[in-house]
């Protein structure tokens, strides 16, 4: 792979001679089969797309090299965004390197510690809103309007045309697209994006076919599930703590044109999946993005049969970004004097 997304696939992205080039690594991400789960749930063949590995830990950094760099040819100076955490990591990275300040609106007490720690490290202006995720967004909207601040929500759709990439980089990898892509929905511009991905690379003759788009949303923040806005919504997965999507529609035209589902599953689905995919595949994933394989395996238990498929979960972000969660429901270790005798018998050898 060349240097980073811009360069990579220049040809699919709004690149023009104007566009400076640039990347801090993301992109490139491994698709990494997850063999010891394929016989449980009863795939052929099962690949976790591991978006932690980014630079700031999640896929945002694919959209946000694009929308930075749309910003700065556009001759802007700053860039303001609402976010649950990684929107805000990313763009305050991003914008620190290109020398650019940005704005972020969070919602107070309800971002992990670690992305809010990736904010305040890059240097970026934060504000910690009174309010949820949607009331934020609102803000920024309103803001944008009226200053002259770029917008690099996933509304801004640079990030969309950055973060379609990953589905590119799956069908590059395994040679056609899967049959089945799981991912969690939130914002609803990743979903959007994936497809949107596929569909280029099906009509460009790089794919034979395009994969069924399964996406999950939690439990208590399921809008496109019940089919109308959650004003509060509530889940541990804080990246998908969305009760409004920007993105709804184009989400249910993915949907509907890949003959795809969007699902529920619960926090303690999502808890169990997260758990499962660190002691079989040893890969440390968000609550959030745990949805995908959360909702693979909700599929599996109601009797679909995956057994001549290939299938795809999007792991969206890293877990590092909020240990919180793990640390409060780990079962207690042993603690233990340096005496060789004890720990030999802490550990059970003797
Ligand atoms: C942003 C994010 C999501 C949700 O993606 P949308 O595009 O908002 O649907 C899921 N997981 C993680 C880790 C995220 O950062």
């Amino acid at each position: 792979m060349k240097n980073g997304v811009l360069e990579h696939y220049k040809e699919y992205l709004p690149v023009t001679p104007d566009t400076p080039m640039f990347t801090i690594g993301e992109g490139n991400t491994p698709l990494i089969r997850a063999a010891n789960l394929e016989k449980d749930i009863g795939c052929k063949e099962l690949y976790l797309k591991f978006e932690g590995c980014n630079p700031t830990g999640s896929f945002k950094d694919r959209g946000m090299v694009v929308a930075i760099a749309k910003a700065i040819e556009e001759g802007s100076k700053a860039v303001i965004c609402a976010s649950t955490g990684n929107t805000s990591a990313s763009a305050a990275a991003y914008a620190a390197y290109c020398n650019l300040s940005a704005i972020i609106i969070v919602p107070q007490g309800n971002i992990a510690l670690g992305k809010l720690a990736q904010a305040i490290v890059y240097k970026a202006k934060i504000i910690a809103l009174d309010g949820n995720f949607d009331q934020a967004l609102n803000m920024v909207r309103s803001i944008t309007e009226k200053h002259p601040v770029t917008l690099v929500n996933s509304l801004n759709p640079n990030r969309i045309e950055g973060q379609k990439t990953a589905a590119f980089e799956i069908v590059d990898v395994l040679g056609d697209a899967p049959d089945y892509l799981f991912i969690p929905v939130g914002n609803a511009g990743n979903i959007t994006a994936y497809w949107k991905g596929f569909k280029e690379y099906h009509e460009a003759g790089k794919a034979g076919h395009r994969p069924i788009m399964m996406g999950f949303q939690a439990e208590g923040a399921a809008p496109i599930v019940l089919g109308h806005p959650v004003e509060k919504p509530e889940t541990v997965a804080t990246a998908i703590r969305i009760g409004n999507p920007a993105s709804w529609e184009k989400a249910v035209a993915a949907r509907d044109e890949s003959d795809g589902i969007i699902d529920i599953v619960t926090d303690d689905e999502i808890l169990s999946a997260q758990k499962l995919m660190a002691s079989k595949c040893g890969i440390f994933a968000e609550p959030a993005s745990a949805a995908s394989l959360a909702g693979l395996i909700k599929m599996s238990a109601q009797g679909k049969d995956f057994s001549s498929k290939k299938i795809v979960c999007v792991v969206t972000g890293h877990g590092l970004k909020d240990t919180d969660i793990v640390l409060k429901s780990s079962e207690p270790f042993l603690e233990l004097p340096a005496d060789l005798a004890a720990i030999e018998k802490g550990i059970g050898l003797v």
